[in-house]
C-alpha cells in the first residue's frame, strides 16, 4: 500500500514511514524487529498505528483528488500576497500603486492582514463587503478593493503560494456613465427645462444635438439663425477653435428656435428671459433642474466622495459628520451644460454620421479630444431593431417638444431670414423622421 512517490511531501513521508515501521510492529517476534527494539513498543502501536493509518489514507486520498495542500502553501498569509501585488505593481510601473497602497493599508489589510490565504472563501468576504458597506462606501469602491484581493490570490497561486483562488463575489455597480444622457433621461429634462423657460429649453435642445459649449450658445443672435433656410451659423472667431460653422437645424430644434427669435431684431441674443433680458450665467438654475430630474444631486462638501452614502436633511445636515450647511455651501454632482457635448457626439455618431462630419458640428478641431468625447459601448453597436426602436423614440419626443412649443408661446409660424453666404456648410445626417434638409419640403 505504500508503494507512492512519497517525495513531493514530508508529511506523507513521514507516514509512510509510520506506516513501514508498523508493518515491522505487526511482526514483533520477528528476529530484526527484536534487534531494532520495536518489541518494547508495541504497547503503544495499536493508536499510534490507527492514526498513522488514518492519515496516509486521508492524503493519499487527497493525492489522487488533486486536493493536497502542502503545509507551506497552508500557512501563506494575506499580507504576504499583498506585498507580492504591491511589488508587481512596481515593477510593472503602474500609475495605480498609490491607489493599491491605500486600498490595501486602510480598508484591506485591517481586516485580512493578520489571516492566512485558506481562511479566505465566500462568507469571509461577504462579511468584508457588509463591513465596507455599514461604513457607507460605494459599490464601486469595494468591487476595486474585491478585485485587487483576487489578483493577489491569483498572483499568489501563480507563484504557488496559495491552493486555489476562493470565490470572490463581486457588487452590481450603478454604471450610468456620467455626463450622458439616456433617452429617458433627455426627455424628463426637456420636460423640466421647459417649465423654467422657453430660453432653457430651447438651449438644453441646441447643446444635445450640436454639442455646442456654453459660451457659444449664450453668444448667439438673431441673425445668426436662417429659420427658411434652417440653418445656424458660428460666426468665425466666436467659437473655441476660432472657426466658423453652419450647421442644418433639426424639426424640434427649428420649432423652438423660432419661438426665441420672435419679435426679436438682428442683433437680439436669441437666449432670454421673461423679461428680455439676456441669459448670462444659468448654474444655479441647471443645478436645480437637473436635481429635480434625479441626475444631479447636492451633497456635502467634506464627505463626498469618500462616503457616498450620506444624506442631508432639510436642514441641511450631513448624516455622517452631522455638520449643518447652508445650501450654497454644498457641492453639486451631476450633469453639467458641458456633459451635453458627449450626448451629442454619441447620438450623431449613433445616427451613423461620419466622425469627420461630427467634429465639424461640434468644433472638435483634433480626433484625440474628439475621442474623449464620443463615448463608445457596447449598445452602440446597433441592430436593425434598435434602430426601429430611436426611430419611434424621436417621432414621440418631435410629437412632444411641439406640443410644448405651442403651449409655451403664440406660435405664429413665420421666420427670420437673414442668411449671408455661409463659411462652410454642416449637414447633419437625417435623424429619423425629422426633414432636416433645407430643400426638402415639411409636410
Ligand atoms: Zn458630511
Amino acid at each position: 500500500m505504500c508503494s507512492v512517490d512519497v517525495d513531493f511531501d514530508r508529511s506523507l513521508e513521514i507516514s509512510w514511514r509510520t506506516d513501514s515501521a508498523l508493518r515491522r510492529l505487526h511482526q514483533p517476534n520477528h528476529e530484526s524487529n527484536k534487534a531494532a527494539g520495536f518489541i518494547s513498543l508495541s504497547a503503544l502501536s495499536s493508536t499510534l498505528a490507527c492514526n498513522a493509518k488514518k492519515l496516509l489514507r486521508q492524503r493519499l486520498a487527497e493525492v489522487r483528488t488533486k486536493t493536497f495542500i502542502p503545509l507551506k502553501t497552508q500557512k501563506t498569509m494575506i499580507s504576504e500576497l499583498a506585498e507580492d501585488l504591491i511589488r508587481d505593481y512596481r515593477t510593472n510601473g503602474m500609475r495605480s500603486i498609490g491607489d493599491l497602497e491605500a486600498r490595501w493599508e486602510k480598508h484591506l489589510k485591517p481586516f485580512f492582514g493578520e489571516r492566512r490565504a485558506g481562511e479566505v472563501d465566500g462568507s469571509l468576504v461577504t462579511k468584508y463587503i457588509n463591513d465596507r458597506q455599514e461604513e457607507g462606501a460605494a459599490n464601486a469602491t469595494i468591487n476595486r478593493e474585491l478585485a485587487a484581493l483576487k489578483r493577489m490570490f491569483t498572483l499568489g497561486k501563480r507563484a504557488k503560494k496559495v491552493a486555489a483562488i476562493p470565490f470572490i463575489p463581486m457588487l452590481k455597480e450603478n454604471n450610468r456613465r456620467k455626463g450622458f444622457l439616456r433617452s429617458k433621461e433627455h426627455d424628463a429634462l426637456a420636460t423640466a427645462t421647459a417649465k423654467v423657460g422657453l430660453w432653457l429649453r430651447a438651449m438644453f435642445e441646441l447643446g444635445c444635438t450640436f454639442g455646442w459649449r456654453k459660451a457659444e450658445m449664450l453668444g448667439l443672435k438673431v441673425k445668426q439663425i436662417d429659420l427658411l433656410a434652417g440653418t445656424i451659423r458660428l460666426e468665425p472667431g466666436t467659437t473655441k477653435n476660432g472657426e466658423g460653422r453652419e450647421v442644418s437645424m433639426t424639426l424640434p430644434l427649428k420649432v423652438l428656435l423660432t419661438q426665441c427669435c420672435l419679435k426679436k431684431a438682428p442683433e437680439d441674443p436669441v437666449f432670454t428671459r421673461e423679461d428680455k433680458s439676456p441669459v448670462r450665467d444659468f448654474r444655479k438654475t441647471w443645478e436645480k433642474v437637473c436635481c429635480e430630474v434625479g441626475l444631479g444631486e447636492r451633497v456635502c462638501p467634506t464627505c463626498y466622495p469618500e462616503l457616498q452614502k450620506q444624506t442631508l436633511d432639510a436642514d441641511g445636515q450631513c448624516s455622517a459628520c452631522e455638520r449643518k450647511w447652508k445650501r450654497q455651501q454644498l457641492k453639486y454632482v451631476g450633469l453639467l451644460v458641458h456633459d451635453l457635448r458627449r450626448t451629442a457626439a454619441r447620438n450623431l455618431r449613433n445616427s451613423g454620421t461620419a466622425e469627420e462630419v461630427i467634429m465639424e458640428i461640434g468644433g472638435w478641431k483634433t480626433p484625440s479630444v474628439f475621442k474623449r468625447y464620443a463615448i463608445v459601448d457596447q449598445t452602440d453597436i446597433r441592430t436593425a431593431m434598435t434602430r426601429l426602436e430611436v426611430k419611434q423614440e424621436r417621432d414621440r419626443a418631435e410629437a412632444a417638444v411641439q406640443e410644448q412649443a405651442e403651449n409655451l408661446g403664440t406660435a405664429k409660424q413665420f421666420g427670420h431670414s437673414l442668411g449671408t453666404a455661409a463659411p462652410k456648410t454642416v449637414q447633419v445626417a437625417p435623424r429619423a423622421s425629422a426633414p432636416t434638409a433645407p430643400t426638402a419640403p415639411v409636410n
